[in-house]
């Protein structure tokens, strides 16, 4: 995804925003700061795109990690009413770019599932589909047998269609929000990690091996790396390992996909070149990970043996209470938007527009539930 002009930075900078990362959060903040007459300095390890955003399977969710009815028992009714509002209008958010993009990504709004392993998961589906349907949230439950007659899975107890759950290309996305930023005058060094992140008298500094940029403020959007470079990140967002192989299947009955567990530790999506699953925790060692999702999709996705292909690894990153961390933190000259767990596309475009309005506008207008400074000593 390497672009022109994109070398890695020489020298002493001076800019009034230096945006660290550019996976879908760095660029989209890049390009959102720039349209706001900013001149952002992008700094980037690897090249564009090259983070967890290389390998999102692209399903835009609805909802937390968690079932509905679960976050109400913990959270309250109307708290998890909102917490599902906001990814509905993050949702709105994210087609607002596409069209103003003039790309659509590949999107397609055809819905997404979640899949229940065991009956205690199929009933809390159930049990969510009523409450979620009441509350203005539309889908659809489907018992054992009606998901067995229509898909090509076996061995789930029930599922759920969430209607509004979509999907994408993330890679076309970040792609596309890179070069929209570059035309409005920001400016992407690859090659360029950041090995220090200091106040400085103009603000901020940021030191790469061969470079410096000394800026007003800084948004960090690192995913999981953030905590090294953020120290009130430490121990707040941290690494979540993901890995994922490729299967061939050659069953005439479609899967459901865009989908993931209810426990949200597999994930999986039929994508051009087949079907991708992922398995989210679990370590960073790659055997007893690709064990567990070569089980899964025997179990799961026969009867025609599925082949495994390519297989990989990637890090997103997590945060505690299931919700990014955005906006201002204590210590740093500028705003984080980071700890998205497993539903960037879920978060990121409502994130980056409150964090970004918060630098320009010196407001904080990130929700209590998302603030990155939640935590923090009073
Ligand atoms: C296997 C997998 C599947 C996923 N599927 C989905 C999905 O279907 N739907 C969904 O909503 N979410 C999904 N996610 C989560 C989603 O991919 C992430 O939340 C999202 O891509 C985060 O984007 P980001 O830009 O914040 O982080 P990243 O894409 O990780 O970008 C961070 C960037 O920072 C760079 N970097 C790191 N350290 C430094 C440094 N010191 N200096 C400079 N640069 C640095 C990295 O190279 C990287 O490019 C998935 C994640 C994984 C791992």
């Amino acid at each position: 995804m390497t672009g022109p002009g994109r070398s890695p930075l020489h020298g002493d900078h001076h800019t009034d925003v230096v945006v660290l990362g550019a996976g879908l959060t760095g660029c989209l903040a890049a390009w959102e700061l720039a349209r706001r007459g900013r001149r952002p300095i992008v700094l980037e390890a690897a090249s564009v795109g090259a983070g967890a955003t290389a390998a999102d399977l692209g399903h835009v969710a609805t909802g937390p990690r968690l079932l509905y009815v679960e976050a109400i028992r913990r959270w309250g009714r109307e708290a998890a009413r909102e917490a599902w509002e906001v990814q509905r209008e993050n949702h709105d958010r994210l087609r607002e770019l596409l069209a103003a993009l003039d790309d659509d990504c590949g999107y397609r709004a055809d819905g997404g599932f979640l899949l229940a392993e065991d009956r205690t998961e199929g009933e809390a589906l159930a049990e969510s589909e009523d409450t979620l349907r009441e509350d203005g949230f539309s889908g659809e439950f489907l018992d054992h047998y009606m998901l067995e007659s229509r898909f090509g899975v076996q061995g789930f107890a029930a599922a759920y269609w969430c209607a509004e759950d979509a999907g994408l290309d993330p890679r076309r996305l970040v792609a596309a929000l890179a070069a929209a930023a570059e035309r409005e005058g920001a400016r992407i060094c690859e090659g360029s990690t950041v090995l220090a992140l200091e106040s400085s008298a103009a603000g901020v500094s940021a030191a790469t091996e061969r470079g410096r940029v000394e800026a007003g403020t800084a948004f960090v959007a690192l995913e999981a790396a953030a905590a090294g470079l953020v120290p009130f990140l430490k121990g707040r967002v941290t690494p979540l390992p993901a890995h994922w192989i490729d299967v061939q299947r050659d069953d005439a009955l479609p899967l459901p996909s865009p989908a993931r567990t209810c426990g949200g530790e597999i994930a999986w999506r039929v994508l051009p070149g087949g079907l991708r699953v992922v398995r989210f925790g679990g370590g960073v060692t790659g055997r007893p990970a690709d064990e567990r999702l070569e089980d899964f999709t025997r179990r799961h996705f026969a009867p025609a043996s599925p082949r495994p292909g390519p297989r990989g690894a990637a890090v997103a990153g997590k945060s505690g209470d299931g919700f990014p961390f955005v906006g201002a933190v204590p210590g740093l000259n500028g705003a984080v938007a980071c700890g998205y767990g497993t539903f960037g596309l879920g978060w990121v475009a409502l994130s980056v527009r409150w964090a970004v309005d918060g630098l320009v506008t010196g407001r904080d207008a990130v929700p209590a539930r998302f603030r990155a400074s939640r935590g923090a000593a009073p």
